[in-house]
């Protein structure tokens, strides 16, 4: 494995560890309002990690192709590299968030039936704007064909990750998928965790990174990824 990153985002470092394959190691950051606020949360990382290997292994059986390979049972994930699309795809179930600041009729929690699917440009130094379908494909960025592959892959992963999350007792409010290519094949890539999730329990509570957005709390914030990871049976190394 490179001992350099090739990559350092807000929440992963990225290892290159084999020319087809990288290590993606969770941080313990955490940070909110655009990366205008950030913290150092202990543990998260093994978290958000533990989460990711644990909802990618379950799509895979479900017949999903995603980029796992491995997890260590700490904070590294082995995946395979991938040319990836540069857009995050939101699946929305209810209304939350930024769709209630742009389309102020929907109220908060909604039911979105089917649900609604928006691609964002990702770039931070734009905050990730949103983009239609026309903008995606008159840039060049993707044909139409791929981008009716992501929406349908997104839907299906949805609807998986919404089942799986029911058995459990909790929702998916909305989630942010990325997905890449290799060789003519879509897969989907990132990570899925409380960072990249909304999920709410029976109560209402959130058990994921809008808590840290409200709070500002560390603590609060590694509790709701806690009380996430035991609800999905899983045992966590640390954290
Ligand atoms: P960011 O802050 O840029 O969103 P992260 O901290 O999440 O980034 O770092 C992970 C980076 O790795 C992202 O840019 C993501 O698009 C990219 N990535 C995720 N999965 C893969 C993959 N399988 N192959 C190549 N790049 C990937």
């Amino acid at each position: 494995m490179s001992s350099e990153p090739i990559y350092e985002g807000k929440s992963k470092r990225v290892y290159v560890k084999t020319p087809d394959e990288l290590v993606m190691e969770f941080k313990d950051e955490v940070t909110a309002g655009d990366g205008a606020y950030r913290a150092v949360a202990p543990g998260k990382g093994v978290l958000c990690a533990a989460t990711s290997a644990y909802f990618f292994r379950y799509l895979e059986g479900r017949g999903i192709r995603t980029h796992f390979l491995d997890y260590d049972g700490v904070r590294r994930l082995t995946v395979r590299r991938l040319r990836m699309i540069p857009l995050e795809v939101i699946v929305r179930n209810y209304a939350y968030g930024s769709l209630l600041k742009r389309m102020p009729l929907f109220r908060e929690l909604q039911p979105l039936n089917p649900p609604l699917v928006e691609f964002h440009y990702k770039d931070d130094s734009l905050h990730d704007p949103l983009v239609l379908t026309e903008d995606v494909v008159r840039a060049g960025l993707a044909s139409r064909e791929l981008l009716d592959a992501v929406v349908e892959a997104s839907l299906r992963v949805n609807e998986e990750l919404s089942k799986l999350l029911a058995s459990k007792g909790l929702a998916l409010v909305d989630a942010k998928f990325e997905f890449g290519l290799l060789g003519g094949e879509l897969l989907l890539a990132d990570e899925i965790s409380g960072d990249t999730v909304r999920v709410i329990d029976e109560s209402g509570r959130h058990l994921d990174k809008e808590v840290f957005r409200r709070s500002r709390s560390v603590e609060a914030l590694l509790a709701a990824y806690r009380e996430l990871a035991r609800r999905l049976g899983l045992e966590v190394a640390y954290g």
